[in-house]
């Protein structure tokens, strides 16, 4: 780690989760750093919008008590007090019946499975959580594993649905590590010691975490550019050049002693042009997932799950998120808060439909769930489509991962697909700028310090 004060200049493209933790990281190392982002705030996956008359979360967002990098860090930007936790239960839409699946109890009694059928799904929860060696899982596909394991009755009446629920088809392509990093996450309070996963939020929603995040890296001096998207990364005689574009149309060139990407990998194999052409395959050919996820404000109370799996077929979205299920009332003014996922492909056409046509089918899925609902309860409706949210961990994914160097000594990439043996979450992602940290501090010591600081020009201006 560099232990001296260092006034080499970095600039983090993007400010979600990972690019925000690595500027505060290297900020507090004595880096100069400013952060790009694209949007015109900052949060990435994880900011907040408006539906309807609150603010809350664009995508929904749940932290488990055993997210200790997460829980840390917001210990450390002053948070670490405003977290409530809570028991939630699960619930699971199967022969167009709502069932609690919350506890063993009710699991051993859930209808839609036989006796048999169960004690081998229990095994599967219960081995996978108990291996080691992910490795070897990622040779296998996740469809032949828990087939393997739960038979094939099982496996298409629970597993396949859940499967296609998060993957759509991908699942044909994904490995069993997926399954493993999913049971892992969820048993991963249980290791530590407690008998029950509690589930927690920060009051205010992630606004409040990204708002703090924001004045921790303005304490530790890093300049925050939002609604400018970096459009070019080139690397100079000494140096790296970054242009970028406002909102406004006005495009400028800044210089830096090192950049640090921290987008998903085709942005990155777009934005810097002299990477080699095999780096540039290797960024291409990762598979990612997007999602079509509805924020839907509700009159009325749903199931009370905060989860609720579907396992019938032919519902538009993949799953039912009660947010008001774990949130306080009082954080959302009252109403209730649900959200409807759909997760695609990143080329799905669902994309880019129509806010009307997406809002009619969802809406329809969700009254056939919930026969007590009508138009009348619903008080707003909002649409996120995101083509790029996750990695696809497919047949030996590890193999396959860009590192953090690259041919070029003054770009580094750190991005979420390179965590290859979790599921996605801002945990994770936290955790990957901390193990990060070494090499890309080694790769900014050694990168050329002729250009520090820079003050932009302006190169032109088109809007
Ligand atoms: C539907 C959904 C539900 C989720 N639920 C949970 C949950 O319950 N719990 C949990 O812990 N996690 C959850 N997550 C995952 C969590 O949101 C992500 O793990 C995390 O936010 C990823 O952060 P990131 O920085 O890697 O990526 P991103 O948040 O995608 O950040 C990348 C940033 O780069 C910016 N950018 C892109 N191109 C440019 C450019 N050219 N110039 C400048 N900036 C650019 C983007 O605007 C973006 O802000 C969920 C995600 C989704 C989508």
């Amino acid at each position: 780690m560099s232990s001296a004060k260092s006034s080499k200049s970095v600039c983090v493209v993007g400010a979600g989760a990972l690019g925000l933790t690595t500027a505060l990281k290297l900020a507090r190392r004595g880096f100069d750093v400013t952060v790009v982002e694209r949007a015109s705030g900052i949060g990435g996956l994880a900011d907040a919008w408006r539906v309807g008359d609150i603010t809350w979360d664009r995508h929904y967002h749940v932290t488990l008590l055993s997210d200790s990098h997460t829980r840390t860090l917001a210990e450390e930007i002053g948070i670490g007090d405003r977290f409530d936790w809570r028991e939630t239960r699960t619930g699971f839409y199967s022969e167009s019946k709502l069932y609690s699946m919350s506890n063993s109890v009710e699991f051993l009694k859930f209808p839609p499975l036989r006796f048999l059928d169960k004690i081998r799904l229990g095994f599967t929860i219960f081995y996978c959580a108990r291996i080691k060696n992910w490795r070897r899982l990622e040779k296998v596909t996740v469809g032949d594993w828990l087939t393997r394991w739960s038979g094939k009755r099982t496996f298409e009446s629970m597993w396949l649905p859940l499967l296609k629920s998060k993957l759509g088809d991908n699942y044909r392509d994904t490995s069993a590590a997926f399954i493993w990093a999913t049971i892992n996450r969820m048993y991963a309070a249980r290791r530590s010691g407690l008998k029950k996963e509690m589930f927690g939020y920060v009051r205010g929603g992630y606004a409040t975490f990204n708002d703090a995040l924001g004045r921790a890296l303005d304490a530790a001096g890093v300049r925050l550019q939002t609604g400018v998207a970096v459009k070019s990364v080139v690397p100079l005689d000494a140096g790296v050049s970054v242009t970028t574009q406002r909102e406004s149309g006005l495009v400028e060139e800044s210089k830096f002693d090192h950049v640090v990407m921290t987008v998903q990998t085709p942005v990155t194999a777009a934005l810097v042009p002299n990477l080699s052409d095999t780096e540039k395959r290797r960024l291409n050919d990762i598979r990612y997932m997007g999602v079509v996820c509805a924020s839907v404000l509700l009159k009325k109370p749903l199931g009370g799950y905060y989860v609720t799996n579907i396992t019938d077929p032919g519902f538009p979205f993949t799953g039912v998120i009660e947010m008001t299920a774990l949130v306080d009332a009082d954080q959302v003014d009252g109403h209730h808060l649900v959200y409807l996922p759909k997760y695609v492909s990143s080329d799905d056409p669902l994309l880019k439909a129509s806010d009307e046509d997406i809002k009619a089918s969802f809406l329809q899925g969700l009254f056939r769930m919930y026969p007590q609902l009508t138009e009348e309860d619903v008080e707003a409706f909002r649409i996120s489509r995101v083509s790029h949210v996750m990695a696809l961990p497919t047949i030996d994914y590890s193999t396959k991962v860009p590192g953090v160097a690259t041919s070029l000594s003054g770009v580094s990439v750190v991005t979420s697909a390179q965590i290859v043996n979790g599921t996605l979450n801002v945990n994770e992602t936290i955790a990957l700028a901390e193990r990060s940290l070494p090499e890309l501090i080694k790769r900014i010591d050694a990168s050329s310090a002729t250009h520090i600081n820079e003050e932009a020009h302006e190169l032109s201006a088109t809007g």
